[in-house]
């Protein structure tokens, strides 16, 4: 069995840990799309409406975190006082991070931040396709 930390690295559902919440991988050509319900054991992700309004908050504490980071790493490599590269540098990871917290906000809000959502032990397994090809 998975722990709460792999379960949210491979993006799985917080309920079963086994169903993928998205569709896709986090960076690609086609846009990010989530399951609406647990492929595999159908539990709906939007608990209730506009539940994903909240990863917004964990989303900008990312953001917040990334930035500093990177801006103090800047700092630290190039001793560059040129306000240009530090806002080229921070523009360019705010575009590149951004797919990654959309995805991992909601999978921290869910798994982390959502005291009504429980892992259930029953409902793990191993995914039908896998179980499948196992015969
Ligand atoms: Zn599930």
């Amino acid at each position: 069995m998975i722990s709460k930390i792999q379960a949210v690295a491979a993006s799985k559902c917080p309920k079963c840990r086994t169903g993928k919440m998205f569709t896709g991988p986090v960076y690609g050509f086609r846009r990010q799309k989530m399951h609406e319900y647990c492929p595999h054991c159908g539990f709906k992700f939007e608990i209730e409406p506009g539940y994903f309004y909240a990863a917004m908050y964990v989303s900008y504490a990312f953001s917040v975190a990334q930035v500093l980071t990177l801006a103090l790493v800047t700092a630290l490599i190039t001793k560059s006082e040129s306000p240009w590269l530090y806002i080229g540098v921070l523009f360019a990871a705010i575009v590149i991070f951004a797919p990654f917290n959309l995805r991992y906000s909601r999978l921290v809000l869910l798994h982390f931040l959502s005291p009504k959502v429980t892992f259930d032990p029953r409902l793990y397994g191993e995914r039908e396709e896998e179980a499948k090809v196992k015969g």
